[in-house]
């Protein structure tokens, strides 16, 4: 029966429909897991409770043959950023540490519509703000590769869906949802040898995903397989009428054909020479040029192209990013939501004391940055600035998609560090040297995904990146698909259960 946990959700959907086991017993089997691999401290939140009764109603809908999807009975982890209704949300974070939302991110209501089983709120960067996992009240986030159990030094998770990714790697759900504002999806989906999407900025409705950087973020998704990807992203891509910035057409549900019938011929693909950097690794060049190689000989127009405004992204997102998170942070001031100190002599001293205690010192840090840029006297000279490399970043890659339709970049320019030597680092230097090739596709609002390609010599995890024009999900994730199938990506999962 443990082998359940390592199959893909239409094979589980299908057992379940064959009455092989039922979603109970597939939930019970999630939560062991989930203890058994607690070590790791990929949740914050286990929901027991919540995902008994709702696999329960899951077994009734299978016994009659009408599952709502093929999510039916599906385990499945939400960071703890996105609104569950009744359901601590804590954003890792002291000034949420108490907060339980009346109402559900949409994402979350369509993967309970869908069927799909919540069994946790999974850990993160304060308020998504890293790329470890490693800054959360809740302590770090330890990557399942190379970690033994209770050894003081780990490697990490990556970061801010660290406690998404650990969660669907060790086989405790199927997938999970994370949030991508400059590639906390897809770094810790790179380092724990997942696939991690990126969708298309408002292709996926942001309503009830506690906010970042309004203007980047985007629910991401972590699976194990494209195929779950896929699963995933059907049940809850398309329109919101609650949130404006979303896509208002319709969603046509995705479909990709099986590997064995899967072309890539005359697929056009480009090397941005700009993501080959200074500090990226050697087996991850190796493997990069390994899989450009590949996807030639299987038929596809492989070409270098240049990205020249690349290197500048680092910065101005830290600009722009600073810049709104000053203005989201303000609403956290003891009186609407949240933590409030004791404090009752004077109202800004109350907003003060509740800010000063309510949140570590990344998030404070950007704040008072993110202020400053926005001074009158410096808003001209910093964000401005700011948003015009912004559009150039962007030009750069409607530029470039003239000419090839998928982008090859690396997804990290390293393997998982080690949590002793990343913590050496502040917070800005692990977000520039982690996030290089992940952010600058959050600045055109454009999809990327990340594939596991394998292992390098010390047995973590190295994955590349596709990017593509907007919407051009379907032809990213079948190319995905197409080399899953080539590299079969060997899954801890296995392993350990
Ligand atoms: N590491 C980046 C940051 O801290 C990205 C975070 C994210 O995507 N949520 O801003």
């Amino acid at each position: 029966m443990d082998k359940v946990l390592s199959q893909n959700i239409r094979t589980v959907c299908r057992a379940l429909l064959d009455s092989k086991y039922t979603a109970r017993d597939v939930t019970k089997h999630a939560l062991k897991q989930i203890d058994d691999t607690k070590e790791l401290n990929a949740f914050i939140t286990i929901t027991h409770k919540i995902a008994i009764e709702s696999a329960d109603r899951s077994s009734e809908n299978y016994q009659m043959k009408k599952p709502r999807s093929e999510l039916e009975g599906i385990p499945i982890a939400i960071k703890d950023n996105f609104c569950t209704k009744n359901v601590k949300t804590t954003c890792g974070s002291k000034m949420l540490e108490h907060f339980i939302p009346p109402y559900n991110a949409t994402v979350c209501q369509r993967l309970f519509d869908a069927g799909a089983v919540l069994v946790g709120k999974t850990n993160l960067d304060e308020f998504a703000m890293g790329s470890g996992t490693v800054d959360s009240i809740y302590g770090v986030t330890k990557n399942v590769w190379g970690s033994s159990k209770g050894s003081t030094d780990f490697y990490i998770a990556g970061g801010s869906s660290g406690g998404s990714a650990v969660a669907v790697a060790t086989g405790s759900c199927f997938g999970a949802f994370g949030s991508d504002t400059g590639g906390s999806t897809r770094n810790p989906a790179s380092y724990c040898g997942l696939v991690g999407l990126k969708p298309t900025y408002g292709l996926i409705s942001r309503l009830g995903l506690i906010p970042l950087v309004n203007s980047m973020d985007v629910p991401g998704i972590l699976t194990r397989t494209v195929d779950d990807c896929v699963s995933l992203l059907n049940a809850t891509a398309g329109p919101d009428p609650k949130d404006s910035t979303c896509i208002t057409k319709p969603y046509t549900k995705l479909r990709i054909p099986p590997a064995d019938k899967l072309s890539i011929k005359n697929l056009k693909i480009g090397i941005p020479k700009e993501y080959a950097c200074e500090y990226l690794d050697n087996e991850v060049l190796h493997t990069w040029n390994e899989i450009a190689s590949f996807l030639e000989n299987s038929g596809a127009h492989v070409i270098e192209v240049e990205m020249p405004h690349t290197e500048l992204s680092i910065v101005c997102y830290s600009i722009l990013n600073q810049c709104e998170v000053a203005s989201n942070m303000a609403r956290y001031d003891g009186v609407q939501y949240g933590f409030r100190a004791n404090e009752e002599t004077s109202t800004e001293k109350l907003y003060a004391k509740t800010r000063s205690i309510g949140f570590n010192d990344v998030v404070k840090h950007r704040i008072l940055t993110g202020n400053y840029f926005l001074l009158t006297r410096n808003y001209e000279r910093y964000f401005e600035k700011a948003l015009k490399l912004r559009r150039l970043i962007a030009t750069d890659f409607d530029n470039v998609f003239e000419k090839v339709q998928i982008l090859l970049t690396p997804t990290t320019l390293t393997t998982a560090p080690l949590y002793s030597e990343f913590i050496t680092k502040s917070n800005s230097e692990q977000c520039s040297q982690q996030d290089y090739c992940t952010q600058p596709a959050n600045m055109a609002g454009i999809p990327a995904v990340s594939i596991p390609i394998k292992l390098s010599s010390a047995g973590l995890p190295i994955s590349l990146q596709l990017m593509g024009r907007n919407f051009s999900e379907p032809t990213l994730l079948a190319l995905a698909k197409f080399i899953e199938n080539e590299v079969k990506f060997p899954h801890i999962v296995e392993k350990i259960l």
